[in-house]
């Protein structure tokens, strides 16, 4: 089985150190708990252009960021590895070098291929075209709109539950809490 995989957010923990960065910079104090929202804007004071503007900046700046792997995700691919595993992301292709070096620091070396959407900059193809091109068969994210749109064409989907990916799914998208209920369903 062909399994596409999320980088920020599934495997490295990410958006913490997000937060963490712009709090020094502010004089605040959010917690992931407080990007209830994908625009984090709001939190920044500022429009969503604004908000994503910054996401890009930091991407130079997190060389020197320790990033850990979110909890749990470093073994759970390990007992995925029988099956093909990549990496899909809407990370700029100019994060390569980066999300390479952090896969070697943390001795991960079960992905066949890493895929990047360039998200935020001229995205050609979105995740769920990568998906099907790929023929990819189960895809986990902890972006909603991915997740939804890539449940459309077929393909099934665990969400990975953040604050920011709140509300209603389809019932073709599964929410889960942790690593270990999406090895047990993929398992099953
Ligand atoms: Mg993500």
């Amino acid at each position: 089985m062909k399994i596409g995989i999320d980088f920020d957010d599934c495997l490295a923990d990410y958006c913490k150190v997000l937060i963490d960065h712009y709090n020094k910079i502010d004089g605040t104090s959010y917690k992931i708990e407080d990007a209830i929202t994908w625009d984090l804007g709001y939190l920044w004071g500022m429009d969503e252009k604004s908000a994503i503007d910054r996401c890009i900046n930091f991407y130079p700046k997190e060389k020197g960021i320790e990033i850990l792997p979110v909890y749990g995700a470093i073994e759970a691919i390990n007992k995925l590895k029988k099956n093909e595993l990549i990496i899909i992301t809407g990370r700029p292709d100019t994060t390569l070098n980066f999300v390479v070096e952090w896969l070697q620091k943390h001795s991960i070396n079960v992905f066949s291929k890493i895929i990047f959407s360039n998200q935020f900059n001229g995205e050609k193809r979105g995740k769920a075209e990568i998906c099907k091109d790929e023929e990819v068969e189960v895809f986990i994210d902890d972006h909603l709109g991915n997740v939804i749109n890539t449940s459309k064409t077929g393909i099934k989907c665990f969400l990975m539950d953040m604050p920011w990916n709140q509300g209603d799914i389809p019932s073709t998208v599964e929410r889960v809490e942790s690593w270990d209920e999406i090895v047990e369903r993929i398992n099953k």
